[in-house]
């Protein structure tokens, strides 16, 4: 393994509050799992930004020499609305209200998270396990807390009694919150009438008659609770103990303190050394939301298909973006910004087609590429600060291009260490591609822009035979083309 004796490799740990030395449980393998999409919706910004920093913490674990096993889940049954222990289940909804199957809607969802993830350069998780294909597992942790005595059932659902757990152990260990604090900010839900206390969370409920996703349980038929499954999956394929938990910040609470209680009680010892959490994004200074008129999905911006887009941004411009942030930053969105992203990445990928022509000089002295290498490596070593990185790699794009403009002169060893470099950060680590030729999408919008400025140019002329048979054309291939102020706009109709 190369660099694993030397590295070190500082982690953000959200339980202890402090960056600590990265030490695994049993090097060289590592245990890693990241809280999943819930599939009932589009993708948008806020699942990118988990998917690209665990992508990112993915394949620099995988560069150092490691051997990752990456678990991902997919959310596909107990999440409900408004994260609460009451209320519709988010899949089941989308299902009734679209008259789907639920499994039909998670089938959907699932399909379009990975063509979204697939562009992004998000590498698939090593094992990525639906939250309803593991209900036996589930059940079976469930029993296993309420023989130790810290769940009890009530009218067919169970919950963790969260107040017996904290005399022994501290429920808010994660997210610093104090129980007193939870149980007086609590809302009165018809559903706490049940619980014991207003902070136990449910780990097994009922399913009403007409609640559709239902299995049997010992407890009768029902649904397990949303935390459940992580604790489930987690364990299953990772063992009582892993190395690295990730996901958003907004999953920290209730969603991650409550998995690690109903883990500890379930085997015995906290289940995760290493928690880390991205934070959020937001856009024009706002947070992200359905009710602000903001909220856009990814397809929005890969298509400039939202008002508050001044263009559509590419893929790689998104995820450029996001890495030019640590990930424990708030991100905001904007045109300006983004726009600087796309520049930024084009000054980077252009500089590796430099660098597969410029020629070594002998004896050429010495350019300090070393002191790049380290550069990157030290910034990914700390905490996996990627724009320190990206700054390191600047410099490299500066020095490719004093070559070719004759200002400086490379030998060949630096050359080769300089193309490695390359390799290892800007394509291997920080997942950039090139998006310019090859690229499908812009190859096609390429063949789109000719297209419509063909029919611009039979309108012109009053061949309407022409410019018709053009827009039918373009219809049977499900391609819309509008007309509007600003010129015509080409989109693929879902
Ligand atoms: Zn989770």
């Amino acid at each position: 393994m190369k660099n694993l004796p030397e590295h070190k490799l500082v982690v953000y740990n959200t339980l202890s509050r402090k960056k600590e030395l990265f030490k695994p449980l049993k090097p060289p393998h590592i245990g890693l799992y990241v809280c999943g999409p819930t599939v009932y919706g589009d993708a948008h910004l806020g699942h990118a930004r988990p998917a690209i920093t665990f992508d990112l913490v993915f394949r620099y674990l995988t560069h150092l020499g490691y051997k990752v096993r990456y678990v991902r889940n997919i959310t596909d049954v107990g999440h409900l609305e408004n994260d609460a222990d009451e209320g519709e289940d988010k899949i089941a909804k989308k299902a009734r209200l679209e008259q789907l199957e639920p499994m039909e809607v998670v089938q959907h969802y699932v399909v379009a998270y990975h063509k979204n993830m697939d562009s992004l350069n998000v590498l698939r998780p090593s094992i990525e396990p639906h939250a309803s294909g593991h209900i036996i597992e589930q059940i079976e942790m469930i029993k296993k807390i309420v023989e130790l005595g810290y769940a009890y059932e009530v009218n067919g659902s169970v919950y963790f009694d969260v107040e017996k757990y904290n005399q022994s152990h501290q429920y808010g260990i994660l997210s610093g919150r104090k129980l007193e604090d939870l149980i007086s900010n609590t809302r009165e839900l018809s559903g706490q009438l049940e619980k014991k206390n207003a902070a136990d969370f449910a780990l097994w409920k009922k399913a009403e008659p007409a609640h559709i996703m239902r299995w049997p349980s010992p407890w009768g038929d029902g649904f397990p609770g949303w935390h459940m499954e992580c604790s489930a999956m987690g364990c299953k394929y990772l063992g009582d103990e892993f190395d690295i938990h990730g996901g958003g910040m907004d999953l920290l609470f209730p969603h991650h303190e409550s998995e690690i209680a109903q883990s500890t009680i379930a085997n015995g010892k906290a289940p995760v050394r290493y928690w880390m959490h991205n934070n959020m994004i937001t856009i024009n200074g706002q947070k992200m939301g359905k009710s602000l008129g903001n909220a856009m999905s990814l397809d929005d911006f890969f298509a400039g298909n939202h008002t508050l887009l001044e263009k559509a941004y590419s893929p790689m411009t998104i995820r450029f973006f996001m890495l030019q942030a640590q990930y424990r930053s708030t991100l905001d969105f904007s045109n300006e910004a983004l726009q600087a992203a796309e520049k930024g990445l084009k000054k980077l990928i252009v500089a590796a087609e430099t660098l597969n022509q410029i020629q070594s000089t002998k004896d050429a002295p010495g350019l300090g590429i070393d002191k790049i290498e380290a550069g990157c490596y030290a910034a990914m070593n700390d905490d996996f600060n990627s724009p320190v990185a990206i700054a390191s790699l600047f410099e490299a794009v500066r020095i490719i291009n004093s070559v070719k403009e004759g200002h400086s002169q490379i030998n060949a060893e630096e050359l080769e260490q300089l193309k490695k470099l390359y390799r290892s950060f800007v394509f291997d680590i920080l997942g950039l591609v090139s998006e310019e030729a090859g690229n499908d999408h812009q190859l096609v919008d390429g063949l789109m822009q000719t297209i419509i400025q063909l029919r611009q140019d039979a309108r012109t002329r009053k061949d309407y035979a022409t410019s018709d048979l053009i827009r039918d054309k373009l219809t049977s291939l499900n391609i819309e083309v509008k007309d509007g102020k600003e010129g015509t706009v080409w989109s693929l109709k879902a």
